[in-house]
């Protein structure tokens, strides 16, 4: 496997060009300097996986914003460190850009400079790309045809991982989150990114959260008998919610098997509560009227107004991966992470930080009073009898 060492660097300043070639060297990985983005696209034009531009916003030449559009066409291009004199609005709008492009975004950074943050930002992200499970799922994306999702549900190929979620202030379990995998008897171990979106086109998706909620039923049952009380999370589409018997159908099911709803939380993205908002308010608030918990998932990167997070009664509210991973190094998240805690808090809802990766951002989160966190530093999402040994080896 080719590691993914190779550090770009695009500035019209050489003495930066020279600076930071400097540092990433010293951290061992390769450095390739260019002060003019003209010469770089003349030199590169393969990428290796997991390489990193730092690439400067104002040139006179071709500017970051021009880099950016070219290197959207080219194949496997590299992660993004963006770098600007201008005021934070400019980063920004780079940053929607760098989301339109579909172009990975590791930071984008004001002038001058923190040499810190930049060795600090190449060395997790590096570290990421050679253990990141979504990024080993997206380079073996195979081609699905839908009914091979039905079929995998009815010969029982899915599987349940587990990701704990711990509360900051003490380090205790409180509960965990249920992430559905695919045990493909050909392919292996196939993640969501790869298959939920075609259930969730195909009308497979029903199929497929039905057999999650009976199988992490099934799997409370066996905790409580152990004596472990935690909530379990599962995560709901939006097209899951326009069935009006949802409520009662889960109430059921839990009654049945003698569970309290309170330990079941669903998981709502933001953009799921753009469709029928009529229909899925019903839906949702009679499933908190059963007792049932809601979560708003991934929370800052939808585009939901506030008045709808008032109007939907959530219980909890996840802080995006994508502001947590970054409030160590970047203001701007620390902010976001913040004001979306101080709002959660207001707005009395338990506050999740997802996709905490050292124990610096647990810090912080702990200082900014942040409830509940999950994320690779705590435990990757693990089968049921690692989850075990994960809780036994924990003082
Ligand atoms: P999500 O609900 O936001 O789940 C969190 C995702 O972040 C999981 O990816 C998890 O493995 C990953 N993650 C956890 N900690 C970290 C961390 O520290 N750093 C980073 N970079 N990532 C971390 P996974 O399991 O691949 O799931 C991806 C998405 O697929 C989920 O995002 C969820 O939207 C969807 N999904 C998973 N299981 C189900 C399911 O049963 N039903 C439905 N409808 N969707 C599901
Ligand atoms: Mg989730
Ligand atoms: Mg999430």
């Amino acid at each position: 496997m080719q590691l993914p060492n190779t550090v770009y660097l695009i500035d019209d300043e050489a003495e930066m060009v020279e600076l930071l070639s400097e540092l990433i060297e010293l951290i061992g990985f390769e450095a390739k300097g260019f002060t003019q983005a003209s010469v770089f696209f003349e030199q590169v034009q393969v990428f290796a996986a997991g390489s990193v531009l730092i690439l400067d916003l104002n040139m006179p030449e071709m500017d970051g914003i021009q880099v950016m559009r070219r290197l959207a066409g080219m194949l496997n291009p590299p992660a993004l460190i963006l770098v600007s004199g201008h005021d934070a609005g400019v980063l920004n709008s780079a940053e929607k850009l760098c989301e339109a492009h579909k172009l990975e975004l590791i930071a984008s950074l004001g002038k001058p400079l923190a040499l810190d943050t930049v060795r600090t930002l190449i060395r997790k992200h590096m570290n990421r790309s050679l253990s990141d499970e979504s990024l080993q799922a997206n380079s073996n994306i195979i081609n699905i045809e839908p009914h091979e999702i039905e079929l995998a549900i009815e010969k029982n190929e899915l599987v349940l991982h587990f990701q704990p979620q711990i509360a900051v202030a003490t380090g205790m379990l409180t509960g965990v989150e249920a992430l559905v995998r695919w045990l493909h008897p050909v392919h292996g171990l196939i993640y969501p990114n790869s298959f939920i979106e075609i259930a969730e086109r195909h009308g497979t998706i029903d199929l497929l959260t039905q057999w999650v909620i009976k199988a992490v039923v099934n799997q409370e049952k066996e905790w409580l008998s152990k004596g472990l009380t935690i909530t379990v999370s599962v995560n709901i589409s939006a097209e899951n919610i326009t069935s009006l018997t949802l409520p009662e159908q889960l109430s059921k099911l839990l009654e049945d098997n003698k569970l309290d709803p309170t330990r079941l939380i669903l998981e709502v993205t933001e953009s799921a509560l753009m469709g029928e908002l009529v229909t899925s308010l019903d839906i949702l608030t009679r499933l908190r009227l059963k007792g049932l918990q809601l979560s708003i998932d991934d929370f800052g990167t939808g585009y939901s107004s506030l008045s709808q997070l008032h109007k939907v009664p959530f219980t909890e509210l996840k802080v995006d991966k994508s502001f947590v991973g970054k409030i160590s190094v970047d203001d701007e998240a620390r902010a976001i992470v913040k004001t979306c805690i101080m709002l959660g808090h207001e707005l009395n809802m338990k506050v999740v930080a997802e996709g905490v990766e050292d124990e610096e951002t647990l810090e912080y989160l702990r200082l900014m009073g942040c409830d509940v966190a999950q994320g690779y530093f705590i435990s990757r999402p693990v089968p049921e009898d690692e989850l075990l040994n994960w809780l036994r080896s924990r003082p």
